[in-house]
């Protein structure tokens, strides 16, 4: 099982997702779209080498974290059993990004991203496939539109909630009080999402903070399919797996 730290999250900046004709409007993930450049020297030196072992490292990261990792594999059950089956050769693509972000969801091609070069901890790649497969879940479960920003805010707010926001409040003071935790996550939920949709989105941050603001009672409270916010990772995970068992079947 992997555990989760605050460093890794420092590396985590925000994730986008996508949809439709705006999907690649920051140009994030430029081996989408064929704009990487390919020149001979970057051939002949170390550049093509490096992402080819960046690559190979991430597929295999990818692939640890859907064998052992609990929430990777509860997601993948939980996907499995609202009728949208993961195949890890064509829902995940290991690619080289803009250094901003760590991985994106890709609505068209029902597929997510992750940044090779910007991922280099097996625990920092569970988290990027957690909080990206919770985009997928959305949209598996209710066809979310997420050229709507509410839509948009939403996913966001429920993919903030149940990782990243959850694991950093794990790492509280001694005497921090039950309600500073709860502020404390609520304030990172509100924070996270917003920075979120302002990747995705050409939108000012009055608009970003309105949206979450909208819509964030609702989607603070929607926990699946994890059930729980995770606060003590390694107790937490396992048993979000256990309890998600009963309730999605893996056949
Ligand atoms: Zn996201």
């Amino acid at each position: 099982m992997t555990s989760e730290n605050n460093d890794d999250h420092k590396e985590t900046p925000n994730h986008s997702q996508h949809s439709g004709d705006e999907f690649w409007g920051h140009d994030l993930y430029p081996e989408r779209r064929g704009t990487k450049s390919r020149n001979f020297m970057s051939t002949l030196f170390m550049k093509e080498g490096r992402e080819i072992y960046d690559k190979s490292r991430c597929e295999k990261m990818v692939y640890d974290c859907a064998m052992k990792h609990p929430l990777v594999k509860l997601m993948m059950m939980a996907l499995k059993s609202s009728g949208c089956p993961v195949d890890l050769r064509r829902n995940f693509s290991c690619e080289t990004c803009d250094s901003l972000v760590t991985g994106g969801y890709d609505t068209e091609l029902n597929q997510i991203v992750i940044c090779q070069n910007n991922i280099r901890r097996e625990s920092t790649a569970a988290s990027v496939l957690v909080h990206e497969m919770i985009h997928m879940f959305d949209f598996c479960r209710h066809k979310m539109d997420f050229k709507n920003i509410d839509h948009l805010a939403c996913t966001e707010i429920r993919a903030a909630n149940l990782t990243y926001c959850s694991f950093a409040s794990a790492v509280v003071d001694g005497d921090a009080s039950f309600w500073d935790v709860k502020n404390r996550h609520q304030d990172c939920v509100k924070r996270r999402a917003m920075l979120s949709v302002l990747a995705a989105r050409a939108v000012t941050v009055a608009e970003a903070a309105e949206a979450v603001n909208r819509v964030f009672n609702k989607c603070y409270k929607d926990l699946e399919p994890i059930g729980r916010r995770i606060y003590r990772p390694r107790e937490h995970m396992d048993q979000a797996l256990l309890d998600a068992s009963y309730f999605y079947t893996d056949k």
